[in-house]
């Protein structure tokens, strides 16, 4: 008999009743994808807590591993881009969705979804950056493409104290950006300085009913928050400034009008990390690889029990966890 593994399952019953078990499988119950990863770490996200918890439909067959973020080493490949001993990670591509995850000891992945982890990387810092990591830096990278410089004015990063915040926080003052972090957690201040946050505003400030247009304030936004906090942050944009939305932690809808696209030029630029092409995440991770600082991203993360998920998942959706949760699959 092969040796047997712990996964993450969510399964469905004939009456529809939805529930998340840790599992013993082997590999012979893998799908049959072509690279098998021995995986060392995964990482908690948003979207994590939104599957493991059920709370939207992520999960869209059953079984399924749920996880959707995975690094560790390369133990068998049919690919001519992948030999054993590999380290490699996965950032979304469906994984807990419509492809098994990354809550497991080991997975079979499809070789075009894996990225080389940058040699400056381990398996732990990598997942520390996780999908929120990467999603920050494809943010960043949108600023950066808009043309928008640092001497241009104040970056907005919204819901910065939590992953995709942090990272967006790390990144834009490295590159020189003066970041305002609006958070609703006043007692972040000091952790968000250490990152590079130059001022701090309270988290009721935007989310709120906006007018169309406010005063200028904002170079660029970072918005991982949406609703009506990402309304206020598009009538504070200045003239030719760009916000990168990439989330909703406050909800799925966006008040606003017309009036911040056409009188301030003002451009809204959507983030997708689930289905961005292979050429986005290789420059996102070699990026990340040449602006992270080792010891500032050890302040950002936390490692925890791949057994504890149950309790983590429900956290994230509350807000409460602070930038980033390693999850370790072996423990
Ligand atoms: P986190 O929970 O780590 O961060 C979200 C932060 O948003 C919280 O820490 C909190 O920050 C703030 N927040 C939470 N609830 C509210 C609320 N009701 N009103 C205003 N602010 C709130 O999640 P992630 O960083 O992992 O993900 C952030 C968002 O980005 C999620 O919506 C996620 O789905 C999305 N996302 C999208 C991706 C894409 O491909 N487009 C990829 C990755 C993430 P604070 O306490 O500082 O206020």
């Amino acid at each position: 008999m092969s040796e047997m593994f712990n996964a993450v399952v969510a399964e469905k019953n004939s009456e529809g009743t939805f529930s998340v078990n840790i599992k013993a499988l082997s590999v012979s119950d893998l799908p049959a994808e072509g690279v098998l990863v021995d995986i060392d770490y995964s990482t908690l996200n948003y979207k994590d807590g939104l599957a493991v918890t059920n709370t939207s439909p992520i999960c869209q067959k059953f079984p399924m591993v749920c996880g959707i973020d995975l690094a560790g080493t390369v133990v068998e490949s049919d690919s001519d881009q992948w030999t054993a001993g590999d380290k490699v990670l996965v950032n979304g591509y469906g994984l807990s969705q419509t492809h098994w995850g990354a809550y497991s000891q080991k997975q079979r992945v499809n070789p075009e979804f894996l990225v080389r982890i940058p040699a400056q990387f381990s398996t732990e810092q990598a997942m520390a950056i996780g999908t929120a990591g990467y999603t920050a830096m494809l943010c960043v990278n949108a600023v950066r493409d808009h043309g928008t410089d640092p001497q241009d004015g104040p970056v907005l990063v919204t819901g910065s104290a939590g992953g995709v915040g942090s990272i967006a926080v790390m990144l834009l003052a490295k590159l020189g950006y003066s970041v305002t972090a609006a958070t609703g957690r006043p007692e972040t201040a000091s952790y968000l300085k250490a990152l590079g946050a130059s001022e701090i505003i309270a988290r009721d400030d935007l989310a709120r009913k906006s007018k169309p247009l406010e005063k200028e304030v904002w170079a660029a936004v970072v918005d991982s928050v949406g609703s009506t906090t990402l309304g206020t942050a598009l009538a504070q944009t200045k003239y030719n400034g760009i916000i990168a939305a990439c989330g909703l932690a406050a909800g799925v809808d966006m008040p606003t009008t017309v009036l911040p696209f056409i009188l301030r030029n003002v451009r809204i630029q959507g983030v997708d990390s689930v289905m961005a092409p292979m050429s986005l995440r290789e420059r996102a991770w070699s990026d990340l690889a040449s602006l992270l600082d080792a010891s500032l991203l050890s302040d950002v993360y936390r490692i925890e029990p791949m057994s504890d998920i149950k309790t983590l998942a429900p956290a994230i959706l509350r807000g409460e966890i602070k930038g980033r949760v390693v999850i370790d699959v072996n423990a």
